[in-house]
């Protein structure tokens, strides 16, 4: 049994939806369990037209509903020509966005939403195209059954970000995706959505597909999960920066991680964790390039010194300098606090006996901030600063790529460096202008000779 999700550029269409069929087809023997996002960028509009009609601008939320209208029944009517099922499909997307108009109505009138409103609104993109997804995949022989995500994703009422039960999930899994496999179906659901258990339709954050298809998977204690996407997995650089970056085919969900943090936006790992925790590997594969090999990420991929280099711009230095700081105990939970009151977050930290280093990737706040570390001594900030890392889980292993890192960087000034304890990281701040000629020297050291 193997879980596969496709995200919304992978259902963006009739012929995304048709590619989906096929690698389906491909992989009946492995009895999948499809997840799907909305159609690519329908969320999006959902969430715009939602406020609009509130802030009182019901024609633009009008507007948007009519056009998404037209491209779920534009995109239906192709994958269904000749299906019986065809009408039945676009009756249920008008009846949707019929309602939808009328709750966009509602919203002018009363001049407010709600997030409980809110969640109502977007669901719509996963409950349709799951429905459109499971009638095209009937059509072209696979026998598909569409399950409505609220009756098996049952989370609390933290509208727009729910958590769901996964006591629940494991429950309604048995009940509702089993017998439709055991009937040998491929079960089709939407991604986001859930429901309270009182029926209040919920979803679990932007992003949610992933984390949904991961609960399934974990709940179902399946093989693998299959991330289906734009892209061919993670490579070892940005490839917009690097355009030799190279496919990793295998990564340590902690490396994943890091990337993450760099922005690196394949996935977000923490989406996928309840199936890492479990063992489950989880593969991302372009749909478009079904031939790929992909990434997997897994908990226990083995230890490489170094799995990509990444980097990010635009950093904000901050220095404290305190001779108080000498054998204090308390003057860092002090000074961390500066940063919690003012709701900024630190990238990388590094202290001496007397000063203490933090890069901010948001300086938006800089100002209070700064103010109020004065108290604890002479405050610096230095801007146009850039950040690169070398991620790799054996980075400090013993191996030379430490050496080999800072001799690929060459005289560029390092203005912080930081090596994590758990060693994933190694981490340089320079020069905003020098980040990605150190990027591609580090590439060219690690990725572009043979070793
Ligand atoms: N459609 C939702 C979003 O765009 C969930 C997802 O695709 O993962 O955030
Ligand atoms: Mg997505």
């Amino acid at each position: 049994m193997i879980v596969c999700k496709f995200g919304g550029t992978s259902v963006a269409d009739a012929e995304a939806i048709d590619r989906a069929c096929a690698i389906i087809h491909s992989k009946r023997h492995r009895q999948p369990v499809v997840v799907v996002s909305a159609l690519g960028g329908a969320t999006n509009a959902l969430l715009d037209l939602a406020p609009r009609a509130a802030a009182g601008d019901l024609l633009a939320a009008l507007q948007l509903i009519e056009q998404l209208r037209d491209r779920h029944l534009r995109e239906a009517a192709a994958l269904l020509v000749g299906s019986p099922e065809a009408d039945d499909i676009a009756a249920e997307i008008s009846t949707t966005f019929d309602e939808l108009a009328h709750l966009a109505e509602a919203f002018r009138t009363l001049g407010y939403l709600t997030p409980r409103s809110l969640d109502t609104v977007a669901a719509v993109g996963e409950l349709l195209s799951s429905q459109i997804v499971a009638a095209a995949f009937r059509h072209r022989g696979l026998p598909a059954e569409w399950i409505d995500a609220r009756k098996v994703m049952i989370t609390n009422d933290l509208f727009t970000r729910a958590e769901p039960d996964i006591d629940e999930l494991s429950q309604t899994v048995q009940e509702f995706l089993v017998p439709v496999m055991t009937r040998g179906a491929v079960p089709v659901i939407g991604g986001f959505v859930g429901a309270t258990s009182a029926h209040v339709t919920t979803t679990l954050g932007r992003g949610g597909s992933d984390y949904s298809a991961s609960l399934i998977g974990a709940a179902l204690a399946a093989e693998a999960i299959e991330i289906w996407t734009d892209v061919d997995g993670m490579l070892t650089a940005d490839p917009r920066i690097i355009p030799r970056a190279r496919l990793i085919e295998r990564i340590r969900f902690d490396e994943a991680a890091e990337l993450a943090s760099f922005g690196a936006k394949v996935l977000h790992p923490s989406t996928i964790s309840p199936a890492v925790q479990r063992g489950i590997p989880v593969y991302v594969f372009n749909s478009r390039n079904a031939a790929g090999k992909g990434t997997v990420i897994a908990h226990d991929a083995p230890r490489h010194p170094v799995r990509a280099i990444a980097g990010k711009r635009n950093t904000t230095l901050v220095n404290v300098k305190s001779a108080r700081m000498l054998l204090a105990h308390g003057f860092l939970r002090r000074v961390f606090e500066v940063f919690e009151r003012h709701r900024t977050s630190v990238d990388v930290v590094t202290t001496s006996e007397v000063s203490l280093s933090v890069t901010l990737d948001d300086p938006a706040n800089l100002e209070s901030v700064v103010s109020d570390l004065m108290e604890f001594g002479d405050v610096s900030v230095e801007r146009n600063r850039g950040v690169v890392a070398i991620v790799g889980a054996g980075i400090a292993d013993g191996s030379r790529a430490l050496a080999d890192a800072l001799g690929a960087l060459g005289p560029v000034p390092v203005h912080m460096a930081s090596l994590s304890a758990t060693g994933i990281n190694f981490t340089l701040v320079i020069d905003d202008a020098e980040v990605v000629p150190a990027m591609q020297r580090l590439h060219a050291k690690f990725f572009e000779t043979e070793a």
